[in-house]
C-alpha cells in the first residue's frame, strides 16, 4: 500500500489520481523502507520519473538512471549518432550501477532498480569523498561498483584485484536527473578527490580507427568496452568489446536456464557484427568460433554433469563489511529481490572488516536440469 503521504506529493508532482491508483495497482510504485527512512521506489516510469526513481519528498527525488543506446556496428554508430562532433571517450567499466545522494544528512546507495542498497551504503564512505555532500546536497554521483568482491556480478574488471571500488561516471541534478556536461563532472571529481572511471580521451569519426585500435587495446587487456558522451551529455552510446560478450555468455552459460535465451543470443548477435565489420576471417575467424562454442557450452555441460553427480548448481561470492549486521541485512535485500542467498561462512579480518562468504543456489535451473537427465520427455 502507498501511503497518503506519497499520493499527495505523486498528486504535486503533477501526476493524476487515476494514474496514481493504476500504478498502484500494478506494483509500478511501492513504497519501502530503509533503517527508518521511507521511499516511493518506480518499477515503472512514470511522466518523467524514469523506471528506478526514489522518491522521499518534494526536493529529494533520484531519478532513475536512463538506458544507456548501443551500438553494434562501430563507424557507423559514431557516424549516425554524432555526425562530425567531437565525443568523450570512457571506460565501460564492468560492474553494477548505484546512485548515491544524501538525504536528510545521511548518504544511501540506489541499487538500478530503486533499492537502497545495505552493503553499498556502508561501504561508499570508503571511497567517496563525504565532504561533496555537505558543498553539493542537491547533486546525485551516478558510478559503477566493480571488483572481484561484489555482492551483484561474479566477476570484476581485471585491474581490480580485490575488494571493489566505485568509479564515477556520471554526476546528476536531484529531481531534474540533468547530467553536468563532462567537463564539470571531471573538475568536481578532481577537487574532490573521487575516483572516477578512464577518460581515453576526445574522439571524433575522422579518429575512427585510432578508436577501433582503442577497442583492440581493451579486448586484449579483457575489459569490458566503451562508452562515448558528447560535451553536453545529450547523446550517450556504448560498445562493447568482443571478449566481454563471450565472457558474459560464458558465464551464463553455467546459470543456462535461469537465463532468458535473448540474454545470449543479444551477445551472439554483437559479436556476429563485430566480426563483419572487422572482417574477420580464416585462423582468427575459426579462433572466435571456437571461442563462443566453448563459452557455451563448457560451463553449461558442466552444470549438467553436477547436477546428474547429486550437486545443486549454485555460486559462491565473498563480500567485506564492516558490521556483520549488513550482511543480514543483504540476506533480506535478496530476498525482496527473489534470491535464494544465504550466508555460508563469516571471517573476522584484520582490519576490523568482516569477510562474509554467500551461496547464491538456483533451484529452478537444478531441477530442470535434473528433469531432463532424469528422461523426461517434453
Ligand atoms: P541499459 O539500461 O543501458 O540497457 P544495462 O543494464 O543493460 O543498461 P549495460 O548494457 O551494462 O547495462 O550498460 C549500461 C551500464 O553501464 C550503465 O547503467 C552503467 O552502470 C554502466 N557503466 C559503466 N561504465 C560507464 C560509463 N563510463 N558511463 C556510463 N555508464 C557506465
Amino acid at each position: 500500500m502507498v501511503s497518503s503521504y506519497f499520493k499527495s506529493l505523486l498528486l504535486d508532482l503533477g501526476i493524476n489520481k487515476e494514474r496514481i491508483e493504476i500504478l498502484e495497482g500494478k506494483g509500478g510504485i511501492v513504497e519501502d523502507e530503509f533503517e527508518g527512512i521511507r521511499y516511493l521506489r518506480f518499477k515503472d516510469s512514470v511522466a518523467n520519473l524514469r523506471r528506478g526513481t526514489v522518491l522521499f519528498d518534494f526536493h529529494n527525488i533520484i531519478l532513475g538512471f536512463p538506458h544507456i543506446k548501443r551500438v553494434v556496428q562501430l563507424e557507423n554508430g559514431v557516424k549516425r549518432v554524432f555526425k562530425r562532433k567531437p565525443f568523450y571517450v570512457e571506460e565501460k567499466v564492468d560492474g553494477y550501477n548505484v546512485r548515491v545522494a544524501q538525504i536528510e544528512g545521511r548518504v544511501f546507495a540506489f541499487t538500478r532498480g530503486g533499492f537502497i542498497c545495505p552493503f553499498t551504503t556502508e561501504r561508499i564512505e570508503d571511497f567517496v569523498n563525504m565532504e561533496f555532500f555537505k558543498d553539493y546536497p542537491n547533486l546525485v554521483l551516478c558510478g559503477e561498483m566493480a571488483g572481484p568482491e561484489s555482492p551483484y556480478l561474479v566477476e570484476g574488471p581485471p585491474y581490480v584485484k580485490e575488494d571493489i571500488k566505485f568509479f564515477l561516471f556520471d554526476i546528476q541534478e536531484k529531481r531534474t536527473g540533468k547530467s553536468l556536461p563532462v567537463k564539470e563532472r571531471v573538475k568536481i571529481a578532481e577537487e574532490y578527490g573521487i575516483p572516477s572511471v578512464e577518460i581515453f580521451g576526445i574522439y571524433d569519426i575522422s579518429k575512427i580507427n585510432d578508436l577501433r585500435e582503442l577497442i583492440e587495446n581493451l579486448r586484449e587487456q579483457r575489459r569490458e568496452g566503451i562508452v562515448m558522451k558528447s560535451f553536453d551529455m545529450k547523446r550517450i552510446i556504448k560498445y562493447v568489446t568482443p571478449y566481454a560478450n563471450i565472457n558474459d555468455i560464458r558465464i551464463g552459460a553455467r546459470v543456462f536456464f535461469e537465463l532468458p535465451h535473448g540474454y545470449f543470443m543479444q551477445r551472439i548477435k554483437r559479436l556476429g557484427f563485430y566480426l563483419s565489420e572487422k572482417k574477420i576471417r580464416d585462423a582468427e575467424f575459426e579462433k572466435y568460433a571456437t571461442a563462443l562454442g566453448k563459452a557455451l557450452l563448457e560451463p553449461f555441460v558442466e552444470s549438467i554433469w553436477d547436477v546428474s553427480g547429486g550437486e545443486e548448481i549454485a555460486e559462491v561470492f565473498t563480500v567485506r563489511v564492516k558490521h556483520i549486521e549488513t550482511a543480514y541485512k543483504m540476506v533480506s535485500h535478496f530476498e525482496r529481490l527473489g534470491l535464494k542467498i544465504h550466508i555460508e561462512e563469516i571471517e573476522e579480518m584484520p582490519n576490523d572488516y568482516w569477510r562474509i562468504s554467500f551461496k547464491r543456489v538456483y533451484p529452478e535451473a537444478t531441477r530442470e536440469i535434473l528433469e531432463l537427465w532424469n528422461g523426461h520427455a517434453f
